[in-house]
């Protein structure tokens, strides 16, 4: 039994936000902005948070050329360009909300680079035409001189630039939220992981198992902001199918005399690289084993992380003989059919909000927004 001073001070709340990454923690924060002095919780199962949002490779990015061509294929070019808008508008609300905060923000651009005439090359002007409402003309251009510049292999053929894409220091950027949050009396406790979710009708008894204990916690109103991990704790026919997808990333020892700076896409997003000062992340290679991928486990494998490996030493850095590996890890992304994000009711007193489709630190913010506005 609870004692009348843990119930009434510590297990009721009028939110609980369930999943502490880039979209439970803004979600929290945007809904205490609006409602000051509410009672908000925020339950991370984790001793950090432990998600895809502090695994992840810290683009600040809004799709490269080729993805926004294949979305105005797919879905006709004013959707595409509302999907840019989204993503524009919620990294400018993040950095926003992050003003003031070392969140490790480096504006060296993003690139994408091909070995083969794919077919956007042809569609640069028309992806540029499309999102010009949005970011001016020639968002994106040729840059083939920064092939050399940067060292590819010659196995690279074209570059294509945008100065409006960014890399950030994901560790950075999540602290400076939970920071942002508990300096407006969001509670945000870690090692709670939520075993079952329970509207009643008036409240909702959200059951929490620690290392040390079990307790409910009575709440006005839930958002389940857990991303792959949802389909755990709701199931809901209007909610759309989430499936994850591993991502795996590797990150080198510093190198010497490293050209490089920015973010690269290639292969449509499947690979993905940066620079983290004198190092090099390097992630993808899930289209290698769509099925082994499709999981959320954090184990990292030796095919994927031979291929990029490989990659990198082939590819990326040919001219750099002493590559070692420091750090390889694996996160968790949460897709959608319509690889569009998701926010929605499952039950009166009960909100879902997810599918950043891998690319939360430009959607996060909105995902929040719209959440917090329907409670
Ligand atoms: C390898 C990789 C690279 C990526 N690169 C980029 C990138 O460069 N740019 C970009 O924009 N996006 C990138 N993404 C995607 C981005 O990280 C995600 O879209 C975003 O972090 C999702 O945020 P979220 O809050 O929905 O989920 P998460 O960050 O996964 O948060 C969910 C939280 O819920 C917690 N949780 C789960 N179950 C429970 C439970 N039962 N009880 C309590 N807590 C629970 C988890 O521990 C976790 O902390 C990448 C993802 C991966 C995996």
């Amino acid at each position: 039994m609870q004692s009348f001073w843990e119930q009434t001070s510590w297990l009721e709340a009028d939110l609980v936000v369930i999943g502490g990454g880039l979209v439970g923690i803004s979600t929290a924060i945007s809904f205490i902005e609006n409602n000051l002095g509410k009672k908000v919780v925020v339950l991370e199962r984790g001793l950090v948070p432990s998600g895809a949002s502090t695994r992840n490779a810290g683009f600040a990015c809004f799709g490269s050329v080729s993805e926004i061509a294949s979305d105005i294929d797919l879905m006709g070019a004013d959707r595409a360009r509302d999907i840019v808008q989204q993503r524009i508008d919620g990294l400018a609300l993040l950095r926003a909300r992050c003003k003031g905060a070392d969140i490790g923000y480096q504006d060296d651009g993003g690139h994408e680079i091909f070995c083969d005439n794919h077919p956007a090359l042809a569609r640069i002007e028309e992806v540029n035409d499309c999102i010009a409402p949005i970011l001016g003309n020639n968002a994106f251009a040729i840059r083939n001189d920064l092939i050399r510049a940067y060292g590819f292999s010659s196995a690279v053929t074209t570059l294509v630039r945008t100065p409006f894409e960014a890399t950030l220091d994901s560790g950075k950027l999540v602290r400076s939220l939970w920071n942002i949050a508990s300096y407006n009396g969001i509670d945000i406790r870690t090692g709670a992981e939520v075993v079952e979710v329970d509207d009643t009708g008036g409240c909702v008894n959200v059951h929490v198992r620690t290392h040390h204990n079990a307790h409910t916690i009575t709440a006005q109103q839930v958002v389940l902001a857990t991303n792959a991990w949802i389909p755990g704790l709701v199931a809901s026919s209007h909610m759309p199918a989430i499936r994850p997808g591993r991502g795996q990333v590797l990150v080198t020892e510093p190198l010497r005399n490293l050209a490089l700076r920015g973010s690269f896409h290639f292969d449509e997003g499947f690979y993905y690289f940066r620079n983290l000062g004198d190092r090099v992340l390097l992630g993808g290679g899930r289209n290698l084993d769509f099925e082994a991928e499709t999981t959320t486990s954090h184990e990292t494998t030796e095919p994927i992380q031979s291929a990029l490996e490989s990659m990198l030493r082939d590819l990326i850095l040919p001219e750099h003989q002493e590559i070692a590996i420091a750090y390889r890890w694996a996160g968790t992304m949460a897709f959608t059919t319509s690889k569009q994000p998701y926010v929605g009711r499952v039950s009166p007193s009960i909100v879902v909000a997810f599918g950043c489709n891998g690319m939360g630190v430009a959607l996060s913010s909105s995902i929040a927004t719209s959440a917090s506005t329907m409670l």
